[in-house]
């Protein structure tokens, strides 16, 4: 059975699909399903690195596209952001203690932010131009690779106690906190 016979007949009613249109001829059905597959993974993938809008590793963009398309594999993945990166779409970037993340291609010079909490990598704008470094005698400098470390916005937000344990915490504290007030 060859898949161009099959098209040239124009009636493959088994696994509609949405390149399964009624005017338009199927000439191998099984592969295109399964390109159709590669390209909404693909596409998930960049959803993913355009969302997230950071720098991602494999595994990240993994499970950032896996809640956007179904059946997806760490091999597509890899393969994808090798595809990517041939393309020129993605730049590797070497973040200490991350090893290879990749981000976007075509953006200015610009610095990274590692969270030591959650581990995620956050792009900074701007520069660290202004921090004068002093070179030995006859050094001369051609550029600079700054990581900036810390805690981002959200892990650097205490959490708030969950209800249950407010209220347990509020029983025990409330003799305390009356004496407080007598005390004034
Ligand atoms: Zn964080
Ligand atoms: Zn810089």
């Amino acid at each position: 059975m060859r898949g161009l016979a099959m098209g040239q007949s124009g009636s493959i009613p088994e696994r509609p699909t949405a390149g399964n249109r009624r005017n338009g001829p199927i000439d191998c059905f099984v592969p295109k399903v399964a390109i159709e597959r590669t390209t909404k993974q693909k596409r998930a993938i960049r959803t993913a690195f355009e969302t997230e809008g950071r720098p991602l590793s494999t595994n990240e963009a993994f499970e950032a596209a896996q809640g956007l398309v179904g059946g997806l594999g760490i091999a597509t993945v890899y393969r994808s952001i090798k595809a990517m990166l041939d393309d020129g779409w993605l730049t590797p970037i070497d973040v200490p203690g991350k090893g290879v993340l990749y981000e976007l291609s075509g953006k200015a010079h610009h610095h990274h932010f590692s969270c030591t909490t959650c581990h995620r990598v956050y792009e900074l704008d701007g520069c660290v131009d202004n921090v004068i470094v002093p070179l030995p005698r006859g050094f001369k400098a051609s550029g600079h690779d700054v990581t900036i470390f810390g805690r981002c916005a959200t892990c650097a937000t205490p959490p708030r106690p969950p209800a249950a344990k407010k209220s347990t915490i509020a029983k025990k504290a409330t003799p305390r906190a009356r004496s407080a007030t007598k005390r004034r």
